[in-house]
């Protein structure tokens, strides 16, 4: 099997397994607990707020866990919501902020404009900002094409216009991969997913700058375990999760995997007519690479490549159906972005999978091409 899927979800490492069934069999204990067995517990999360939190550049305490990205987002946007408020953010949004946004009660949502490489465009910023904006939410890298957003210098502009307006940064394909940075970015908050980097799904976190702690508020009330959110912590995961994000950082594959990008990208060109590639020549993540054919249905195209045990994405495996609304914004041509493939890399590609997979691809292609 090639699995080049990774930006949909990637393969628990072993070192995380072994991590998560270690605390369920040694350490099962309610981390709220107050006896001593449930402080065990409660010790692991407090390790994995330290590991990650020096990971990102934050305070430990600026650290909470939720259960994924998809509620970070959404804590975020329902936090700054209200009726006398405007958001920004992008048309490039992965669905757990764009339909968080669409379903908010914003006065209105300011969708910025990108470019063609996915950037924001910066004019189109700069003439959207008032005070009354309160939240501007962008993606770090773009699950579907790979870009990484020049958060910096956005920051940067926002914050010297009103140090009021929150940003937020969704960081999901981002940690693990690249450098991650939340001082150095300017962001006040940023949510990241265990699965993405070779930790257990089902759980994730959120970066919460100290000072804007007030204005964040949970969308599960109960128990406020991790003040955020409710429910008892999942800590044989939250600690997995830490344990993986240390090994992807450690690991340090980015040198490896640009390799592999370069390398598919070469053979697709050498072996394939009428192709466009879709993610940016500058300012990508290597982890992944969408590449459109013309006149292809990307559909049949990913069941093609299934039936020889090579499993690719059309678009976002998350937008079910429907033209890609992220390659529609950044204008990719109408007789392409049907056919738009995202292949996503880890560490367990060989090049040998690569040149296996630019042949099917090439037999898919001349087939479909033949028939339709
Ligand atoms: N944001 C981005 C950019 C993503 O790629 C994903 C996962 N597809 C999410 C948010 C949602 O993450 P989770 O699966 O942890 O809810």
């Amino acid at each position: 099997m090639i699995y080049l899927d990774n930006a949909a979800t990637s393969k628990m490492s072993k070192k995380a397994i072994e991590a998560e069934v270690y605390v369920l069999e040694n350490y099962y204990a309610n981390a709220s607990a107050i006896h001593s067995y449930g402080m065990e517990s409660e010790n692991l999360i407090k390790k994995s707020r330290k590991e990650i939190a020096n990971i990102i550049n934050a305070k430990e305490s600026e650290i909470y866990f939720t259960k994924g990205a998809t509620e970070s987002n959404n804590i975020v946007i329902a936090s700054l919501a209200g009726k006398d408020g405007l958001a920004l953010s992008s048309s490039i949004e992965h669905s757990s902020v764009y339909d968080a946004l669409n379903n908010s009660d914003f006065k209105k949502v300011i969708y910025l404009k990108n470019t063609r490489d996915g950037q924001i465009d910066l004019d189109d910023l700069k003439k959207n900002l008032s005070h009354e904006v309160k939240l501007l939410s962008l993606i770090y890298v773009n699950n579907e094409t790979g870009s990484i957003t020049d958060i910096k210098t956005i920051s940067k502009i926002v914050k010297d216009f009103d140090e009021n307006i929150l940003i937020h940064l969704d960081g999901t394909q981002a940690l693990g991969k690249i450098p991650v940075d939340v001082e150095d970015l300017g962001v006040d908050t940023m949510s990241f997913s265990g699965h993405k980097f070779h930790g257990p799904k089902g759980v994730g976190g959120l970066y919460v700058k100290k000072k804007i702690l007030s204005k964040i508020k949970p969308l599960l009330f109960g128990g406020r375990q991790e003040v955020i959110s409710s429910g008892t912590e999942n800590h044989p995961a939250i600690y997995a999760m830490a344990v993986a994000l240390r090994d992807a950082v450690n690991e340090d594959n980015y040198s490896y995997i640009d390799g592999l990008r370069t390398y598919l990208k070469e053979k697709i060109e050498e072996s394939i007519s009428d192709y466009m590639v879709i993610s940016p020549e500058e300012y990508y993540s290597p982890y992944i690479l969408n590449v459109a054919f013309k006149n292809i249905k990307s559909e049949v195209l990913v069941h093609f490549l299934e039936d020889r045990e090579i499993y690719v994405s059309s678009g976002s495996a998350c937008a079910l159906g429907a033209k890609s609304r992220i390659l529609s914004a950044i204008d990719v041509p109408v007789d392409y972005i049907d056919g738009a493939i995202r292949f996503s890399f880890s560490r367990d590609i060989r090049r040998e999978d690569l040149d296996t997979t630019v042949e099917a691809l090439r037999e898919g292609i001349e087939m479909i091409r033949g028939v339709f």
